[in-house]
């Protein structure tokens, strides 16, 4: 048991979860590392939703409220840390939910649709035979896809997604947005819309940014041609450079 007053609690917990669906076998040894990657980033832009990721959370919601067919694609990690969100922004949305597996085994598929229906979803796609449908240029059990899912989507939404298959989507001529703690990496580089943000920070502002922007649809198409993506990735940087600086001087 984690004490709730220890400083670390919630990445602690986070962990928790992860390693717990290892164990149920439906995270992947690899998502225990990613998931050690994005722990690291946390550290460094402060363990807190900022302003660059605020305004990628905007355009997000504002991308998903144009689409014509928005899926959200889901994979271990995902599952493990926020199913419930997951869930209610594709009810706000409202958008398609889709498993996405880079280790693709019908267990894990069904786990992890098990486990979003726990969570309230109606209709989870990508499982099984359902992932029929083939993504160009990519050679993992991760480019068979929905056909009536991200295959026909126009606006997919990748937490935590892997650099190749952001690509081939963008070539696709698809919208992607990623959530991504690493402003470096490249799915952070090659989406449409890059949220630098914890997963468990950054979905229930999603929420809540869906929910408003119901309400004010005509602002819409303003936010998606205001929204510059490389100036958000600049801010990401910048900003872990002016934390750092500080932290440094504050030690001197
Ligand atoms: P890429 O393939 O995009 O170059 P990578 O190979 O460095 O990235 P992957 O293991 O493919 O990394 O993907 C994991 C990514 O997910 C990492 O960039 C990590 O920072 C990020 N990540 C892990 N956990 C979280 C989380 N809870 N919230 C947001 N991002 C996370
Ligand atoms: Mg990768």
């Amino acid at each position: 048991m984690i004490p709730p007053t220890h400083p670390r609690y919630r990445s602690l917990l986070e962990r928790e979860k992860i390693v717990e669906g290892a164990r149920e076998g439906y995270v992947a040894l690899q998502g225990l590392i990613a998931q050690g990657r994005g722990e690291c980033f946390d550290y460094l832009i402060g363990e807190e939703t900022q302003p660059f990721a605020q305004k990628a959370i905007e355009a997000a919601a504002a991308a998903l409220l144009a689409a014509r067919h928005p899926v959200i694609s889901v994979n271990g990690n995902v599952a493990a840390l926020a199913p419930g969100d997951v869930v209610r922004l594709a009810k706000a949305v409202p958008a398609l939910i889709e498993v996405n597996l880079f280790y693709r085994t019908r267990e894990r598929e069904e786990k992890i649709a098990e486990i979003l229906r726990r969570h309230g979803a109606e209709e989870v796609l990508g499982v099984g035979e359902d992932a029929s449908c083939t993504i160009p240029e990519l050679f993992s059990e991760r480019r068979r896809v929905s056909c009536r899912g991200i295959y026909t989507a126009d606006v997919v939404l990748v937490p935590l997604e892997d650099g190749d298959r952001t690509e081939a989507l963008r070539k696709m001529g698809k919208t992607v947005i990623a959530i991504d703690l690493n402003p470096l990496s490249r799915t952070a580089r090659a989406a449409t819309i890059t949220i630098v943000d914890n997963l468990t920070r950054a979905l229930p502002r999603l929420v809540e940014a869906v929910e408003n922007l119901k309400k004010d649809r005509n602002r819409i198409q303003d936010i998606l041609a205001k929204y510059n993506n490389n100036a958000v990735l600049a801010e990401a940087l910048l900003h872990i450079k002016t934390r750092l600086e500080k932290i440094a001087a504050e030690m001197l």
